[in-house]
């Protein structure tokens, strides 16, 4: 056996073929023959087009059971799988196909002819669709195939996917994932999450992201599990399908979403055992009220296209909102100061920097960048703002990108959206730096409430005001009924920003 992630997969498969795989919302049932059977055409087909070990196979296509399959292809193949965010343009496109030159580019049924020019643009010789079959795509080329594939052996140090960055804060990088990045972490989650043989996972999440791919599909993969595959995120389904699956993994906006709605009830959670949320932070409110509103604390992690799962709160012991929990078992995690990279005191404030076999080799042609990123001895700077308290739990406080410098202060605007958070009738804020002809940049904070609450500007400076030094009070307060969200449920500060860039006169 190699040490191709497909192979270590493989090995945990289950001994009777036909047990479910993925099940759509439809009732169309995939077992982990069918996985095995079409996943093992794919390869084929990949290989016959030429396809070898390293090269790139990019795909931009919906959520389906085709799209797992393929994805599984990629790494039989030997090859490193690429997968684009649905939303992309096809500007965007043609920029990443241009950046990571794949052999293969696979897109919709329908989309091709639109993206014709941008594949040749960018040199991809084979351009592909991706669709259920009877539609002329991969699925109907591969139709006729031998099933039987030999997986191609592959190093735990041999590229297995390209995965790029939410560019939450600047453009995009792609992250270099190797085997082992991708096998370390799945057994870790496997072993921490004690997932059993009678799991079944809720999947609504995109699989073109680190979250939805490695962490969620790879490890019901090792698990050699069932799951129940939503195209995408929607309450009607989730409470129809809550009876029957035990873990959900999903982001905060999931949560939100699920305590709007009246069904969210104890009997409505009553099969699950555990609910997971990562990708962006948690509001310590949705924690509290979903434990009122089901009986079940959600366990908060925490981790990054670059390293995949880095922390996690514990399956057994206090699941504390607001904190993202304990390193895993074979990361390391420490916390040092941004401009000198030294350890800083226990307890204390920095940027952490994180270390493990599940750290990425590099960014994808961006040497200076990589180097910048990971230090010598591997550690990798995250790029997040963070503490580790008394207990060993991980808090995250923000981003060092994020942070508003004001008169020479340093702001991080977690601080200040966590006591605007705590006023009664505030749903959640968003706090920003806006340039300012006198401190350089000046807080302002957007706020959301609930529907009918009187909370005014007034409030939100008043409590600030209370609980904050005067440099980290907003000097502008907006009201808005939505703050915009990126698929992956992160605030996109970026629009805010610009939104508001002139609101000081500078
Ligand atoms: P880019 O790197 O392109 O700017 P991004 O960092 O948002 O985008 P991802 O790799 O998708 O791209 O997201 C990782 C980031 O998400 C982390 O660095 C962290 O800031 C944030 N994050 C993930 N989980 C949590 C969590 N539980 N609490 C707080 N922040 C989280
Ligand atoms: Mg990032």
């Amino acid at each position: 056996m190699s040490d191709n992630f497909f192979d270590i997969a493989a090995a945990c498969f289950p001994a009777d073929a036909d047990s479910s795989f993925i099940e759509l919302e439809s009732g169309r049932r995939y077992s982990y023959r069918d996985l095995m059977e079409i996943s093992g055409r794919y390869a084929r087909l990949l290989a016959e087009l030429g396809v070898a070990k390293g090269d790139r196979v990019a795909v931009q296509v919906e959520k389906s059971a085709e799209a797992v399959f393929l994805y599984l292809a990629c790494l039989r193949a030997g090859a490193a799988y690429l997968p684009l965010n649905t939303a992309y343009t096809k500007a965007e496109v043609g920029y990443f196909l241009g950046d990571a030159e794949p052999k293969v580019f696979v897109c919709p049924p329908g989309n091709e002819a639109a993206l014709a020019d941008t594949a040749k643009g960018a040199g991809v010789g084979n351009l592909l669709t991706l669709g259920t079959g009877g539609d002329g795509s991969l699925a109907d080329r591969a139709a006729g195939l031998d099933p039987e594939f030999d997986t191609v052996a592959c190093a735990a140090d041999d590229l297995a996917a390209i995965l790029y960055t939410s560019g939450t804060t600047g453009r995009s990088k792609g992250a270099m994932m190797s085997h082992r990045n991708l096998s370390s972490n799945a057994a870790t989650l496997h072993r921490i999450w004690g997932f059993r043989p009678d799991d079944v996972l809720l999947h609504a999440l995109p699989i073109f992201h680190t979250h939805g791919l490695f962490v969620a599909t790879n490890c019901v993969l090792m698990n050699g599990t069932g799951m129940l595959f939503l195209g995408k995120f929607d309450p009607d389904a989730v409470f129809r399908l809550l009876p029957r699956a035990t873990v959900m993994m999903g982001v905060p906006t999931f949560y939100t979403r699920l305590l709007a709605d009246p069904r969210l009830t104890p009997e409505a959670a009553a099969h699950m055992r555990l609910f997971i949320s990562g990708s962006a932070p948690l509001l310590a409110d949705t924690h509290r009220e979903f434990r009122e509103r089901t009986g079940h604390a959600i366990l908060e992690r925490y981790g990054m296209t670059e390293t995949g799962m880095l922390t996690s709160n514990p399956l057994d012991g206090d699941r504390i909102p607001g904190t993202v929990g304990f390193p895993l078992p074979e990361v390391s995690v420490r916390v040092a100061d941004e401009k000198t990279g030294e350890p800083v005191a226990e307890g204390g404030i920095g940027v952490l920097e994180v270390k493990g076999p599940n750290v990425f080799s590099g960014y994808w042609r961006m040497p200076e960048k990589t180097a910048q990123e990971i230090r010598p001895g591997g550690w990798f700077i995250t790029g997040d703002v963070g503490r580790i308290d008394e207990r060993g739990y991980v808090h995250i406080i923000g981003r060092a990108k994020d942070l508003v410098i004001s008169g020479g202060f340093n702001v991080y605007p977690k601080e200040v959206e966590t006591v605007i958070d705590g006023i009664d009738g505030v749903v959640e804020s968003a706090v920003i730096g806006i340039p300012h002809p006198d401190f350089g940049e000046a807080v302002m904070a957007v706020v959301l409430r609930r529907p009918g609450a009187a909370v005014d500007e007034a409030a939100v400076v008043g409590a600030c005001r209370e609980q904050l030094a005067n440099f980290k009070v907003p000097k502008a307060v907006a009201f808005v009924d939505e703050l915009p969200r990126n698929a992956m449920g992160k605030v996109q500060k970026n629009l805010l920003r610009e939104a508001n860039k002139g609101r000081f006169g500078a």
